[in-house]
């Protein structure tokens, strides 16, 4: 296998050239460039097998991986006003956001939605960073304040998926204001006693980073998922230093105590139903806890008549 695919994919590759292979079957992985099946991809939850790179995937993937049988409900997200400071760079902001919708096939940068995750209730909201970069406006902030509202109508545990640049700068300080407002909105979930878990992916930055996305009970990271406030070069230049290579990574974050996990795709879901199931702990778990008590107690002693055994049979 990896004679083909080490030397005779990339030397077909290069024959036959980027343009000529159809989008639908094939993709270039970013990272290491080598080509893969489409099929393959999907199975793998789109994390490139050469190099373990971790691929962008939209909200509703994301939704798809991790509900149960990847069935959910979408929350509709009540409408704001559309472009309110008739902002205009080289495009006008109700143009761009026009073309992230037909680009995303999403009304917007995020998506809510409730279902089931290992049989417990969950809320989710995910980020699609095809819809201008994921960057939060007001609907984001919307769409993050329904879904803390909703969590705590149902008990449900909270999770919300950031994957954004930061705030949406056409929005200029409406946009700003969505960081108090989701700030607020995930503390009603924790005062509710409910679980808010927070799964960081590739990019989580500026206003984002800086207001919801770090008030989790427990914090996720995707392997190499890029969660910082301010940018490298930004940062460099400020400092007039040179940042090490894995600065603001996953990896490093972990070392360096800011988040609690780095977990794989493949391995996103089973430890999600861990997390909430451990934090939301109840009446039916206290029986479990119980049996489980009782099994160990059993184990102890037989252990403990065992040491004694062996010890009569040394000293005898
Ligand atoms: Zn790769």
């Amino acid at each position: 296998m990896s004679w083909l695919t080490d030397f005779v994919r990339p030397r077909i590759q290069a024959l036959v050239g980027k343009k000529d292979v159809p989008e639908n079957l094939w993709r270039r992985c970013p990272s290491c460039d080598q080509m893969l099946f489409h099929r393959e991809l999907s199975e793998n939850f789109y994390v490139c097998h050469h190099c373990d790179h971790q691929m962008r995937i939209s909200a509703t993937q994301r939704l798809e991986m991790l509900f149960d049988d990847g069935e959910y409900e979408r929350v509709e997200i009540p409408k704001k006003a559309i472009d309110p400071l008739k902002f205009r760079d080289t495009k006008k902001y109700s143009d761009r956001l026009r073309e992230a919708q037909t680009k995303s096939n999403e009304l917007e940068a995020i998506v809510v939605a409730t279902g089931l995750l290992g049989g417990l209730p969950v809320v989710i909201a995910a980020f699609d960073f095809d819809f201008m970069g994921g960057s939060m406006g007001q609907a984001v902030g919307e769409g993050l304040t329904i879904s803390a509202n909703i969590a705590n109508e149902k008990k449900a545990a909270l999770i919300t998926i950031p994957a954004s640049g930061g705030a949406r700068m056409q929005e200029g300080m409406l946009s700003l204001i969505q960081m108090p407002r989701t700030v607020i909105a995930v503390e009603q979930v924790r005062e509710s006693g409910l679980p808010y878990i927070v799964l960081l992916t590739n990019p989580t930055t500026g206003g984002v980073t800086a207001s919801f996305a770090m008030l989790g009970d427990i914090h996720i990271a995707e392997p190499g998922a890029l969660v910082g406030f301010a940018g490298r070069r930004v940062i460099e230049d400020t400092i007039r230093e040179e940042l090490p290579e894995d600065f603001q990574r996953a990896e490093r974050m972990l070392e360096h105590g800011l988040i609690d996990m780095v977990v794989a795709r493949r391995e996103l879901r089973d430890t999600l139903i861990r997390i909430i199931s451990l934090l939301i702990k109840k009446t039916p778990d206290d029986i479990e806890k119980k049996n489980f008590s009782s099994k160990l107690n059993e184990e102890a002693e037989k252990n403990f008549s065992d040491i004694a055994n062996e010890d009569k049979t040394i000293i005898g």
